[in-house]
């Protein structure tokens, strides 16, 4: 038997664009020399999705169906994904078409040449408006400075791993507050990247809005920095050093001229004093809800239902941790 792919496809409210998306997908897929398994993630979908699913997996036992109990979040699907996947390669794509499906044999043909990890790089987003792109391009400046990991920019949860690196994933990395794309760049092995143009939408809309997508951030930083929680310590130093300065000047008017007044001083810096206070405060406290969100160790995703997953896959799932 020839080697296996598995296509990670997550899914959510997507009824509009799944029709084009398996054809498209399909007819590259049935051109391979590799044995394929087309495994779609439902993440929770709450129009006719499932639905769609069902009928793609009556029609083509190559399909698999994992339904979640309610949604999760992309990166929960594809997590999911890798965990029931079987491939010797495992590809995570979305649903939309963005992420074009003729770049499988290129990213098959990297896997044959010993490439573990094959990252897929946009050189173009057509979508995507200027405010996003900004907001992309600053938050890779930010992390990259913040972090000791190396980010790629542009980088897109679009990328393949084989089963060595797959079981690493699933092993090893199972952080309820987590940045899936940054730990398939910072777990080494043989890399390298493709680039591509990232197609327009096909039907539906974007399901990241810039509220999202700035949370998503936020806990990105702090999932690969320990950075924030040192600002403490620096304003510690500056309001120390300033103090002495201005004590220093205190004493300088006392002898001269008697005892100084100064109430606006006072409200200024007691304002400022407190303001920086309550940020510190605050990073602290971002820090320790990650900390109780991992401590609980809710399930990253709950599974409802299955269609053509065999009951030895998902073995290392939520379920049975
Ligand atoms: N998605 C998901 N769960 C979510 C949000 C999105 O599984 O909670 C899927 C969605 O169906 C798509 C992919 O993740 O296949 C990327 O989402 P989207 O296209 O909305 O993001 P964008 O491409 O705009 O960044
Ligand atoms: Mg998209």
């Amino acid at each position: 038997m020839g080697k296996l792919v598995s296509v990670v496809v997550s899914v959510y409210n997507e009824e509009k664009a799944l029709e084009q998306f398996y054809q498209e997908t399909r007819k590259i897929l049935d051109l391979l020399t590799w044995e394929y398994e087309l495994l779609f993630v439902n993440d929770g979908s709450a129009d006719g999705s499932l639905s769609i699913l069902k009928q793609f997996a009556a029609q083509n036992e190559k399909v698999k169906v994992l339904s979640f109990s309610r949604n999760f979040g992309h990166e929960a699907a594809m997590i999911a994904g890798l965990d029931y996947s079987r491939g010797d390669c495992i590809i995570c794509m979305d649903a939309d078409l963005q992420h074009p499906p003729e770049y499988i044999p290129e990213i098959l043909r990297k896997m044959e040449e010993g490439y573990q990890i094959v990252n897929m790089v946009r050189t173009r987003n057509d979508s995507a408006g200027l405010i996003k792109r900004i907001t992309s391009a600053g938050f890779y400046k930010v992390i990259n400075a913040l972090s000791d990991v190396k980010f790629e920019n542009n980088a897109s949860d679009f990328f393949a791993v084989d089963r060595q690196a797959a079981e690493v994933l699933r092993q090893d990395y199972r952080e309820r507050v987590r940045f899936l794309r940054g730990f398939v760049q910072n777990i080494g092995f043989k890399k390298t990247t493709i680039e591509f143009e990232a197609r327009a939408r096909v039907a539906g809309e974007s399901k990241y809005n810039l509220r999202k997508l700035f949370a998503f951030s936020m806990n990105t930083i702090m999932c690969f920095s320990n950075m924030p929680l040192r600002l403490g310590i620096y304003a510690g130093i500056c309001s120390a050093f300033l103090g002495f300065v201005v004590m220093l000047y205190t004493l300088y008017t006392w002898i001269k001229v008697g005892t100084p007044s100064g109430y606006a001083t006072i409200v200024v810096l007691i304002c400022f004093m407190f303001a920086v206070l309550f940020l510190i405060v605050g990073i602290i406290g971002e820090y320790i809800a990650i900390l109780f969100t991992e401590l609980k160790g809710r399930p990253i995703y709950i599974v409802a239902e299955t269609k053509n997953v065999e009951q030895t896959q998902g073995e290392r799932s939520e379920k049975v941790q």
